[in-house]
């Protein structure tokens, strides 16, 4: 064994002493470098799975990494009741990326996705008076035991029921299903616009048009889970963009902070007000180090026209994946660079596969590989992923 064979094998081995035995790691990360991941013996990769969907500007950035370095000597945490002068630069930046049409002008900041969905709840709850839920089938906000019952798969919910609250869950793109869900218990029905987890799949906009219509008949709120699909990924800084619709709350935060934890409730006026003074909050929500790291996030993609990027780049790689012709495929989707590839068969023995030829990428669903890179992909990496994937398949590209 060589040497670093021998010092990855310690450091899974010391991982495996504290680790839960969720998971069980088999490679160990040190370092990043644009799109590019490296391993502890030296091996490169492209990164397509950026975290899942969060290095959005890439590993190793110098913008965001001075930012942080900076903000940290200044002034790390205040209190999310007290201003810092860097959450206002962050606040104005945001509120210059989400198209004022959309009525979008207030936000909640918390650290994570599952905790901005859990404020979407609250809010919810307490701006209609009402406590259903309606969510979509293979849909996915997150794991804690506050919006667990949003997240569909059963493996991930059944073993912690009794929860909260009961969902209604409706077919994805179903209109007649929605339609009979939505009554005048829904507090709110909560959609991905592109679901991630549940297979990469892009709603059809007659279904979250339908969506926005029926809410607001029927008195109940439009949440859009963003968390993934928000912030560039898709080809607009929101992916609800493209489906001409207004929700009343939209939440995000995986690529927001480039890696950095963070997330953030968008909300209207008029759902803001309804939340007594003081009915929510966390500890370390909206802290400047975190505020700093999004800024920096938004400088990047203003100076390398990142969200343009996505939207190019991610149609050519789409457009490369077809072009691959591969019997093993039975189907290409998605928006921008959230793109997932569906196989006929299951896809681990591929996503290893792909691991071992230097691509990283995670699966969504037994059957789809899924490609979320950093929105800083290039053309040339893409043709390069694409001609690895077509070894991988036997094919030559
Ligand atoms: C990842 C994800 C979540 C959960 O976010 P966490 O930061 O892991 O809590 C929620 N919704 C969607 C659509 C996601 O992809």
């Amino acid at each position: 064994m060589s040497q670093t064979q021998t010092k990855t094998h310690e450091l899974l081995a010391r991982d495996a002493e504290h680790h839960t035995g969720l998971w069980h790691p088999d490679i160990v990360f040190t370092h990043g470098d644009g799109v590019k991941i490296y391993d502890s013996e030296g091996n490169e990769y492209l990164d397509c799975m950026a975290g899942i969907a969060v290095a959005s500007i890439g590993h190793g950035n110098k913008r965001l990494a001075r930012a942080i370095a900076e903000q940290a000597e200044k002034l790390i945490i205040v209190s999310q009741a007290h201003a810092s002068d860097t959450r206002v630069e962050f606040y104005e930046k945001l509120f210059a990326a989400v198209p004022a049409s959309l009525g979008l002008t207030r936000v909640f900041m918390a650290s994570s996705g599952s905790e901005v969905n859990e404020a979407a709840l609250k809010w919810a709850r307490v701006a209609t008076g009402r406590g259903g839920f309606v969510a979509a089938k293979r849909g996915f906000s997150g794991r804690t035991l506050g919006v667990l019952g949003l997240t569909w798969e059963p493996k991930y919910r059944e073993p912690f029921e009794p929860l909260p609250y009961a969902t209604t869950f409706i077919g994805y793109n179903n209109i007649a299903e929605l339609e009979a869900a939505i009554s005048d218990e829904t507090a709110a029905v909560f959609l991905e616009p592109v679901q991630g987890e549940g297979g990469m799949h892009p709603a059809d906009p007659e279904f979250l048009q339908t969506a926005r219509e029926l809410t607001r008949e029927r008195g109940a709120l439009l949440i859009m889970d963003e968390v993934q699909s928000g912030v560039g990924r898709t080809g607009k800084f929101l992916a609800t963009e493209h489906y001409g619709i207004a929700p009343d709350m939209v939440t995000l935060a995986k690529g927001l902070g480039g890696g950095v934890p963070i997330g953030a409730l968008l909300m209207t006026d008029g759902v803001a007000a309804k939340m007594p003074a003081g009915g929510h909050g966390t500890t370390f929500g909206g802290n400047a180090l975190a505020s700093a790291a999004a800024v920096a996030v938004l400088e990047e993609f203003e100076a390398r026209d990142l969200i343009r990027n996505a939207a190019e780049v991610g149609a050519y790689f789409q457009e490369r994946l077809r072009a691959l012709n591969a019997p093993q495929i039975r189907s290409i989707r998605g928006l921008g660079l959230m793109i997932g590839v569906e196989f006929k068969t299951k896809v681990a023995p591929i996503v290893a596969a792909l691991r071992d030829a230097g691509v990283l990428v995670i699966n969504a669903g037994a059957t789809v590989i899924r490609f979320v890179p950093p929105l800083i992909i290039s053309k040339d990496e893409v043709d390069e992923v694409v001609r690895r994937l077509s070894g991988v398949l036997g094919r030559s590209a």
